[in-house]
C-alpha cells in the first residue's frame, strides 16, 4: 500500500465514521423527539385525569405542608392531591 492508498482509506474510514454518528445523532434525535411529544400527551392526560378526579372525589382538604407561596396551593386533598381551588381544573380542557 503506498501512501497515496494509505490516505484514501484514512478518509474512507473517516467518512464512514461521520456518517455512522450523522446517523447516530438522528436516531437520538428522533427518540427525544418522540418522548417530548409522548410527555406532553401524558400530561395532558394526567391533567384530564385531576379535572375528573377534582369533580368526583369526596375531598377531605388538610393543610398542604409544603413550601407554598400563594394561597392557591395552600389545601389539598388527602385522597387525590387535588388542591382546594376550583380555578385550576375548571378551565381544563379535555385532549
Ligand atoms: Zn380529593
Amino acid at each position: 500500500m503506498n501512501i497515496s492508498q494509505e490516505s484514501d482509506n484514512i478518509i474512507e474510514n473517516y467518512e464512514k465514521n461521520t456518517d455512522s454518528l450523522i446517523n447516530e445523532l438522528n436516531i437520538v434525535n428522533s427518540e427525544i423527539q418522540y418522548i417530548i411529544k409522548r410527555r406532553n400527551q401524558l400530561e395532558n392526560v394526567k391533567k384530564d385525569i385531576e379535572r375528573d378526579l377534582y369533580y368526583t372525589c369526596n375531598h377531605e382538604f388538610i393543610l398542604d405542608n409544603k413550601d407554598c407561596y400563594d394561597d392557591i396551593c395552600k389545601y389539598i386533598c388527602k385522597k387525590c392531591k387535588c388542591y382546594e381551588n376550583e380555578y385550576m381544573y375548571k378551565n381544563y380542557t379535555y385532549s
